[in-house]
C-alpha cells in the first residue's frame, strides 16, 4: 500500500519505467516505509530518487506525506484509507504536491476508492477520438463517472487499457492509426 502511494507520487513528469527503478532503489536501501522516508537524510532520498527525475522536489514531496501520515494518522495506511472516499481526496489534495491525478492514483490503487484516474492518455485519446478538449480534470472526470458504474476493478482496467494504447498507438507523436483497434469510432484516424 505504502509503495503505491510513493509511486502515484513519484510518477507525476516521468515515465512509469523510471518510477520503477526509483521505488527499487528505495527499496534496496530498506526505505520502502513511511517511518523509514521520514527518518532517512535528504541524501539518501536523493541517491534513491534520481532516477525518477526532478528528485530533490520528490524527495521533499514524499518526506512530507511520509511525516504527515505518521502524525495525523498513527492507525497506518489501511486505517486511514478505510474512511469516506470524498473526505480522504480531500486531505490528500490539501498537502502540497498532491493535485487530482495523485490523489485519484492513491484513491484508486492503494485504497480501492472508485475515482477514475484522468491522465495525460486519457486525454489525448479522447480529444482524439473527437470528445471536447477541457482543461478542467474535474470535467473529464465526471464524464466517465457519470457514464461508468462506480467500480474499482472496472476503473482500474479501463485506465490500464487506455495506458496500453497511449503506449502502443496513440502515441503523442505519429500515432499509429492504421493498427488502432479505435481507428473504427475516431474523428482522428480519418485525418492521420
Ligand atoms: S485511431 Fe489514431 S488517433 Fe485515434 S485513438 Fe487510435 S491511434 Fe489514437
Amino acid at each position: 500500500m505504502f509503495e503505491i502511494c510513493a509511486g502515484a507520487i513519484l510518477t507525476q513528469n516521468t515515465a512509469w519505467r523510471n518510477v520503477e527503478r526509483a521505488l527499487t532503489a528505495l527499496s534496496g536501501d530498506k526505505l520502502l516505509a513511511s517511518e523509514k522516508i521520514a527518518a532517512a537524510g535528504y541524501g539518501r532520498l536523493y541517491r534513491a530518487l534520481r532516477p525518477a527525475g526532478y528528485y530533490r522536489q520528490k524527495a521533499r514531496r514524499l518526506k512530507d506525506f511520509c511525516r504527515y501520515t505518521l502524525k495525523a494518522h498513527p492507525e497506518g495506511l489501511r486505517g486511514w484509507f478505510s474512511g469516506n472516499a470524498e473526505a480522504l481526496r480531500e486531505e490528500l489534495l490539501s498537502l502540497k504536491g498532491i493535485g487530482p491525478e495523485t490523489a485519484d492514483s492513491i484513491l484508486l490503487y492503494a485504497a480501492g476508492k472508485p475515482k477514475f484516474v484522468i491522465d495525460a492518455y486519457t486525454r489525448r485519446i479522447f480529444v482524439r477520438l473527437g470528445f471536447p478538449d477541457r482543461r478542467e480534470y474535474g470535467v473529464w472526470q465526471r464524464r466517465f463517472e457519470s457514464s461508468l458504474p462506480p467500480d474499482v476493478r472496472l476503473y482500474n482496467e479501463y485506465h490500464a487499457l487506455l495506458v496500453a494504447l497511449g503506449k502502443d498507438y496513440c502515441k503523442k507523436t505519429a500515432p499509429l492509426c492504421g493498427k488502432c483497434p479505435l481507428k473504427r469510432m475516431c474523428a482522428a484516424a480519418r485525418i492521420n
